[in-house]
């Protein structure tokens, strides 16, 4: 049995698909085609909301968006994906308090940029990606930045590092405000920050980052992703809860954010609830493993990060309880087959996990988890090769 992969478009694919549809749906050219990646968290998980350290890289698959200018305040939007919704409007009706659908993550952006004083005169955009959607692998993010990035270019301001984290921003504004999802900041910054073949080490104390090289290939390794395909929502108020145990364990310990608490002997012996220990010893020993994976690859010892992956895994399960069936079976299946270390990525409750594997027993490990999830009766997972990619960028 051979396992499903998803490659990622080639630049020249994805310029091509997206300007196709803009020429189908709105006549004429666009002005350019711009790129954003969705993203994999390598280590880090459910800390950015605790002015944590993550370590994302940027998929190879990404989000394309063709755009052309207007000057008479009219935006219109379509997708590829979504193509018997296509939206026309203004900049105004992009405000929060809309029930927008796709629209808010597509169109939010050029909101939040004209909240913020960058001038949106209107503009035409067609999307195309091969970024999944809800696999946990933030297409929301992909393509809030591949509009982000091209209104930004288009009204004149450069891309820059200072730009890149500016509009990282401005998409976790438009995610949070317009589409109402209460995400933390971490795929938006991998996906307009990322550099190729580097890890994106992000301090959420003050949204500072450090380009961590990180090359896979040389110590003969590949991170694989394998999107459970379990039905995944960061709406369901699962999120929303893990984010209110934290900021009330934060407040019975009397810190800011748990980013703050130095002793957890302490800290856990000063809480009752069971439930907000656990949560609190996964956020503060997760931060701990973002150090010890940094630390292990400046030494060049990158086989070793695979058990902390696997703790990671375990303390999300655990601790944490935001990982389902079909993620533990993934890394179980995974590690057995030969991955060096495996947990889940993204938010959990489905979506996707990643496995730390010797180049020669990918197909292998993606046989071993196909098979664990066609023997429960499951839909087959797809696997996706993930080498770090670059960051948001004009591609045409
Ligand atoms: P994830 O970011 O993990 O893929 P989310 O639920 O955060 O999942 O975001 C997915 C949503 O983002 C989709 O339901 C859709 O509204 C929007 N979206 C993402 N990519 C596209 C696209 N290419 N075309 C239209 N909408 C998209
Ligand atoms: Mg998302």
């Amino acid at each position: 049995m051979s396992a499903a992969t998803l490659d990622p478009w080639s630049d020249e694919q994805g310029i091509a698909r997206a300007g196709a549809l803009f020429t189908a749906t709105f006549g004429g050219a666009a002005d350019g085609v711009w790129a954003a990646p969705g993203r994999v968290n390598l280590i880090g998980e459910h800390v950015d909301y605790n002015a944590g350290l993550c370590l994302p890289t940027a998929l190879p698959h990404r989000t394309y968006a063709a755009v052309r200018a207007r000057t008479d305040g009219q935006v219109r939007l379509v997708s590829a994906h979504l193509p018997d919704e296509p939206w026309t409007g203004r900049v105004a009706d992009l405000a929060p308090g809309r029930a927008l659908g796709w629209t808010a993550y597509a169109g939010g952006p050029a909101w939040v940029l004209a909240d913020e004083g960058v001038p949106v005169t209107g503009f035409d955009a067609a999307i195309d990606s091969c970024v999944p959607f809800g696999a946990g692998l933030s297409s929301s993010a992909a393509i809030e930045g591949a509009v982000a990035v091209a209104l930004a270019e288009l009204a004149g301001l450069t891309l820059d590092e200072a730009l890149a984290a500016r509009l990282a921003r401005i998409c976790v504004r438009a995610e949070n405000e317009v589409a109402l999802a209460p995400t933390g900041g971490l795929d938006q910054a991998a996906s307009l920050r990322a550099h190729a073949d580097h890890g994106l080490l992000i301090d959420f104390v003050d949204e500072s980052v450090r380009h961590v090289p990180l090359d896979l290939a040389a110590h003969d390794l590949q991170l694989l992703v394998i999107d459970t395909r379990a039905p995944h929502t960061l709406n369901d108020g699962q999120y929303a809860a893990r984010r209110s145990d934290c900021d009330r364990a934060a407040a019975l310990l009397g810190v800011r954010t748990l980013r703050q608490v130095e002793d957890l002997t302490d800290a856990l012996s000063r809480l009752d609830d069971p439930v907000l220990v656990a949560r609190v010893r996964h956020v503060v020993t997760e931060i701990e493993r973002v150090r010890q994976v940094v630390a292990l690859l400046a030494a060049d010892r990158v086989r070793a990060i695979g058990p902390v992956l696997d703790a990671s895994h375990a303390s999300l399960r655990d601790d944490y309880q935001v990982t389902c069936p079909e993620l533990d079976v993934s890394v179980e299946a995974a590690r057995s087959a030969g991955a060096l270390g495996a947990r889940m990525t993204g938010g959990g409750f489905g979506g996707s996990a990643i496995a730390l594997v010797p180049r020669g027993r990918v197909e292998a490990v993606a046989v071993a988890v196909q098979h664990a999830f066609t023997d429960r009766g499951w839909r087959s997972p797809v696997f996706l090769p993930a080498p770090a990619a670059a960051g948001a960028a004009r591609v045409g």
